[in-house]
C-alpha cells in the first residue's frame, strides 16, 4: 500500500509513521509537511531513509497533487495545533485546518484517490463538568461555540469533511481522539514538562488546582486505532478514540514523581492558564465493539506507558533540549516576523521573546477618512460564515432583502459576530423548527451597532407557526477592555501605557492590559478620548496633545475565555510635547506600581515575556506586523 501522511513531522504523525514503517515495512510512505515551528524533521530521523519526505504546505495545490500521485490513501494529521498561538495568527488556523483539509480532499478526489482519513480532536465537543461520569461519544453534539480557535477550526474541518463525503461518496473516515502522550511530544506539554523537569531537578509546575481531567492515550494506541479504521472503518463514519484513562493532572504528576523515585514536594501549584477546560473523557465503545480495537496501555497498566515515556525522554535528551528555545515565525498575510519561543520550566508556560523594538516609518491616517480605514474583514472566516448560512434551510427560505441585510451585517467588523452566530445556530430551538427569518432591527449604521433584534418564524411539532424573537449583544465599550496607548514625544514612540489592576493573571503579578474596540464610530471615539483623559490625564482637546493615529491591529480570537467576542484591536498613538507629561509612574519595576504605568517601549520584551494575556500579546504582535515597529532579536538570541 502507498500512503500519503500529512503533518508527520509533528508529534502524533511522526509516531504514526514510526508505527507503520515498523509494522508494514513493505508499504511506501510519503510525507507532506510544511515544517512549521511545530514540525521537526528530527522526529522522523530514524525512518527518514525509508520514507519520501516532501516539504510543502497542504494548501499548495500543485505540490499536494504531485505528492498524491499513485497513493492509495491519505492520512491527514497536519494542523495548527497549539491553542495559545491561535491569538497571534488566527487566519493561519483557518488556512491550514479548514482550507488545507478541503484542498487535500479536492485534490484527492480529482486524482481518484478514494481513501481519506481525517484526524480530529475531542476538543470539538467542548468540556465536561468536573464532577460527573459523563463521556463524549459519537452521539455527542459538537460544542455550539468551542472556546478556542483551534477547536473551532477543527470542528469546522470535521463538518466540511462530512459534507465532502456526502457529496462525493469517497471512502472517508474521521477519528476524534483524546490527549496523546509518548515520544516526540514538545517539551512544553504537560507530561514532557513533568519528565524533563524531573530529569533536570526542577520543581514540577501544575496549573491551577490540578483537578483538570484529560483522557490519556499512548500514541502507539492511537496509531493502532487509525490502522484499524483504515482497514475496517465504515465510510462516512466517525470514531472516538480514547483509552478509558481519564485522570487529573495531580494524579499524573504524583504518579510520575513516584515512578521516578523523587520527593512529592517537588510538585508545586502555579497560576492557571487561560481556557483550561475542566474535563474531557471518551467513550470508545464504538471502535472497540465494531472494529475490535484494544489499547495496549489503558487504565490498568497506565504506569507502564508512563515509565516507557520517562525512559524515552531520559534516553533522548539530544532531541528535546534544543526545543526548550526555538524560533517561531508569526505571519499575517504577506508580512512575517520571528520571535523566540522559550519555555519557562518553573511555570510550565511558553513565552514569546521579542528583542528590542525600533521605531519604523509611521502609519498616518488620512484625515476625514477614518471610517474607511476601519472597515476590514477576516476574509477566510467571512467566507465560511456565508457558506454556512447558505446551507441553512431557514436562510434559503428568507427573503432576498433579509439575506442582503445579513450579508451587510457580516461585512461590518462590529456585527460580523452576529452573522457568525446565525450561521452556527441550530436550525431548531428545542423542538421547534426555524422556518425563516422575517425581521432584523438595529441602530442605524452611523451610530455603531451594539445590539440586534431578530425575529424568526418557527413551527412546533404540531405544525403551529408563530414568531420568535431573540436579541444579541454586539461589541461595545462595555467590554471593559482598555486601549493599547502608545506615547510619542518629539516624533518618537518612547513608551506605552497600560493600567494595572488585579484582573488578568500573569504569573506572580496581575495587571490589566490592552483590549479591543469595535469599528470606530462617534461613541467609540468619544470613549477613547474620555479614557485618555480619565485614565492617563491626556486631554487631546488641548493644542499640545494630539491624537492623530489610530491603528487597527486586526481581529483577535482570544483563547482566554474572557469574552465570547472576537474584537478588533486598536492602538492609539498620542503625540505630546515635552512639557506635557502624564502624571503617572514609570514602569521599570512594574511589580511595585499600581494604576497607570508608563512602560518604556525599549523594554517591551520583558513585559511580553511575563504576560500571558491573549489580547495584549496579540496586540504587541500585531503592532509589529502593522509596521509601526520591527521586532529585532538581540545579538545573543540569534541562532
Ligand atoms: P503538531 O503541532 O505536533 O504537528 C502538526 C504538524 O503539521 C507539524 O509537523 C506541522 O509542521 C504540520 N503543519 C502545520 N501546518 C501545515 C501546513 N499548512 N501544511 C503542511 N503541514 C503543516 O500536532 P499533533 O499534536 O501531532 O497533532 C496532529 C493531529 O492530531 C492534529 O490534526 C490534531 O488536531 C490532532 N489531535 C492531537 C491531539 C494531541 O493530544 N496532540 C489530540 C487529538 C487530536
Amino acid at each position: 500500500m502507498k500512503l500519503l501522511v500529512t503533518g508527520a513531522a509533528g508529534f502524533i504523525g511522526a509516531n504514526f509513521v514510526h508505527y507503520w514503517v515498523d509494522k508494514y515495512p513493505k508499504d511506501e510512505i510519503r510525507v507532506i509537511d510544511a515544517l512549521t515551528y511545530a514540525g521537526n524533521i528530527e522526529n522522523l530521523a530514524p525512518v527518514i531513509k525509508k520514507i519520501d519526505f516532501i516539504e510543502a504546505d497542504i494548501n499548495d495545490r500543485s505540490k499536494v497533487a504531485g505528492a498524491m500521485k499513485g497513493v492509495d490513501a491519505v492520512i491527514h494529521f497536519a494542523a495548527e495545533s497549539h491553542v495559545d498561538r491561535s491569538v497571534f495568527d488566527p487566519s493561519r488556523y483557518w488556512q491550514t485546518n479548514v482550507h488545507g483539509t478541503v484542498t487535500l480532499l479536492e485534490e484527492a478526489h480529482k486524482l481518484g484517490i478514494n481513501r481519506f482519513h481525517h484526524i480530529s480532536t475531542d476538543e470539538v465537543y467542548g468540556e465536561l463538568p468536573l464532577l460527573s461520569d459523563e463521556k463524549f461519544s459519537e452521539k455527542t453534539p459538537y460544542a455550539p461555540r468551542p472556546d478556542n480557535l483551534y477547536a473551532l477550526s477543527k470542528a469546522e474541518a470535521d463538518k466540511l469533511v462530512l459534507e465532502f463525503y456526502k457529496k462525493t461518496d469517497m471512502y472517508i473516515t474521521i477519528s476524534n481522539c483524546s490527549n496523546n502522550y509518548g515520544p516526540y511530544q514538545f517539551p512544553e506539554k504537560f507530561i514532557p514538562i513533568v519528565v524533563t523537569n524531573l530529569i533536570d531537578g526542577i520543581q514540577i509546575p501544575i496549573h491551577g488546582d490540578g483537578r483538570n481531567v484529560r483522557d490519556w492515550i499512548h500514541t502507539k494506541d492511537h496509531a493502532n486505532a487509525i490502522d484499524l479504521i483504515l482497514q475496517k472503518g465504515k465510510k462516512g463514519e466517525t470514531y472516538l478514540v480514547g483509552s478509558n484513562n481519564d485522570r487529573d493532572n495531580n494524579y499524573i504528576a504524583e504518579k510520575m514523581v513516584s515512578l521516578y523515585g523523587e520527593d512529592p514536594n517537588t510538585i508545586r501549584h502555579v497560576p492557571d492558564r487561560h481556557s483550561n477546560d475542566r474535563r474531557y473523557a471518551i467513550d470508545a465503545t464504538k471502535i472497540i465493539q465494531e472494529l475490535g480495537w484494544k489499547p495496549e496501555v489503558d487504565r490498568d497498566n497506565f504506569d507502564d506507558g508512563l515509565k516507557e515515556t520517562i525512559d524515552w525522554y531520559r534516553d533522548n535528551q539530544d532531541w528535546w533540549r534544543p526545543l526548550l528555545k526555538r524560533r517561531a515565525v508569526i505571519s499575517d498575510e504577506n508580512k512575517s516576523v520571528s520571535a523566540f519561543i522559550t519555555l519557562n520550566r518553573e511555570t510550565g508556560k511558553t513565552k514569546f521573546i521579542f528583542g528590542k523594538l525600533e521605531a519604523k516609518e509611521k502609519i498616518t491616517l488620512p484625515k476625514n477618512d477614518l471610517k474607511e480605514h476601519f472597515v476590514e474583514a477576516n476574509i477566510v472566516r467571512h467566507e465560511m460564515v456565508i457558506k454556512n448560512l447558505e446551507s441553512k434551510k431557514w436562510y434559503q427560505d428568507s427573503s432576498d432583502e433579509i439575506k442582503d441585510e445579513i450579508k451587510a451585517l457580516a461585512m461590518n467588523p462590529s456585527t460580523f459576530g452576529y452573522a457568525e452566530d446565525l450561521s452556527s445556530h441550530e436550525e431548531k430551538i428545542g423542538k421547534d423548527t426555524l422556518l425563516k427569518l422575517i425581521k432584523i432591527e438595529h441602530a442605524p449604521n452611523e451610530y455603531g451597532i451594539y445590539g440586534i433584534g431578530t425575529w424568526f418564524v418557527v413551527e412546533n411539532e404540531k405544525g403551529d407557526k408563530r414568531s420568535e424573537g431573540y436579541y444579541s449583544w454586539g461589541w461595545g465599550p462595555k467590554s471593559g477592555a482598555k486601549l493599547l496607548v502608545l506615547v510619542r514625544r518629539n516624533g518618537e514612540i518612547t513608551h506605552f501605557a497600560f493600567q494595572r489592576e488585579g484582573k488578568f493573571p500573569t504569573g506572580s503579578i496581575e495587571y490589566n492590559l490592552a483590549g479591543g474596540f469595535p469599528k470606530l464610530n462617534e461613541s467609540v471615539l468619544n470613549f477613547i478620548l474620555r479614557s485618555l483623559k480619565k485614565d492617563l490625564g491626556l486631554d487631546v482637546q488641548k493644542e499640545n496633545i494630539t491624537l492623530n493615529e489610530i491603528v487597527s491591529l486586526g481581529r483577535v480570537a482570544p483563547d482566554s475565555g474572557m469574552t465570547n467576542n472576537h474584537p478588533n484591536l486598536y492602538a492609539v498613538i498620542v503625540d505630546f510635547e515635552d512639557d506635557v507629561y502624564p502624571d503617572v509612574t514609570e514602569g521599570v519595576k512594574f511589580e511595585e506600581n499600581e494604576g497607570i504605568v508608563l512602560w518604556p517601549i525599549s523594554e517591551t520584551s520583558e513585559i511580553v515575556s511575563k504576560c500571558d494575556d491573549a489580547y495584549f500579546l496579540a496586540a504587541m504582535a500585531r503592532l509589529d506586523l502593522s509596521g509601526i515597529y520591527t521586532i529585532n532579536l538581540t545579538e545573543d538570541r540569534k541562532d
